[in-house]
């Protein structure tokens, strides 16, 4: 097995959107995806931003406050090229939920199988009023920005091989069935997100936690992230993550710009 650390460069923010209250000074983070090679597979553990959202085309006028900044070699289909992998050549992709910066390129593997939780799927066409701007879609921006959407092709959903996973009835599902990768069920920072257990030959198990713990400050203070659908459960997977530390398991936090450089980066990689 092999498993790289990707950034899709990165997003220029504010502390307030990953620390509830707290505060407007720039906070600029890393936006995270992962390859595994497993079995002779290629994984990805989301994606990335979309390319259409270099510098920020699509955001500004969707999530305020926030700006993509990535180069063509940071864009996910190009930057896995640089340890050998076409897009093309991913059978999987495994997207934690479908933020514009974890979902943004899934329309770019064309020959993958996108396992995502069928809750966040028809989320993304219904989202309550306060998550609206965080997904790419035809529809939900508009009732907010009055920015029609529509012709920008923000995501090909409907190109998209879909394979939906059902909640608690599919926690810890296990892609090989061999306890190596294996999808936990995270709720809460969205209502259908998920995070991903990784354990490798050498150098141990990892928890992918993606959006369900932000940063560092929202796993060691228990602090909620700035943006939130459901407190009780975020707080509940943060108990789970604690749990599965004790065991052993490192915890990779979603965006947490200190954390992230204690990582290997590829074309390093983990084994
Ligand atoms: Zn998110």
């Amino acid at each position: 097995m092999k498993l790289y650390f990707f950034s899709s460069g990165i997003l220029e923010s504010y502390k307030g959107l990953f620390v509830q209250n707290g505060g407007d000074s720039e906070f600029n983070v890393p936006v995270p995806f992962f390859l595994i090679q497993h079995k002779g597979k290629n994984i990805l553990f989301d994606t990335g931003n979309h390319k259409d959202d270099q510098n920020g085309h699509l955001l500004t006028r969707l999530l305020n406050g926030v700006k993509p900044v990535f180069t063509d070699d940071e864009y996910a289909p190009n930057a896995i090229q640089k340890v050998g992998v076409k897009p093309e050549d991913i059978d999987f992709v495994i997207v934690s939920h479908l933020h514009h910066d974890h979902a943004g390129a899934i329309s770019e593997f064309k020959n993958a199988t996108v396992i995502v939780q069928k809750a966040e799927f028809d989320y993304v066409r219904r989202p309550d009023y306060f998550m609206t701007q965080a997904y790419y879609n035809d529809e939900a921006p508009a009732k907010v920005t009055n920015f029609d959407m529509k012709g920008t092709d923000a995501n090909d959903l409907d190109n998209v091989d879909w394979y939906f996973l059902d909640g608690w009835n599919d926690n810890k599902f296990d892609l090989f069935g061999d306890g190596r990768i294996v999808i936990y069920f995270t709720p809460g920072h969205s209502v259908g997100h998920q995070s991903l257990l990784v354990r490798t030959d050498e150098d141990g198990d990892f928890l992918l936690c993606a959006d369900a713990c932000y940063v560092k400050e929202t796993y060691n203070q228990g602090a909620l992230p700035g943006l939130v659908a459901l407190c009780p459960e975020y707080l509940q997977n943060i108990k789970t993550f604690k749990l599965l530390e004790k065991t052993g398991v490192t915890i990779v936090t979603g965006h947490d710009p200190d954390d992230w450089k204690t990582f290997k980066h590829a074309p390093e990689y983990y084994k």
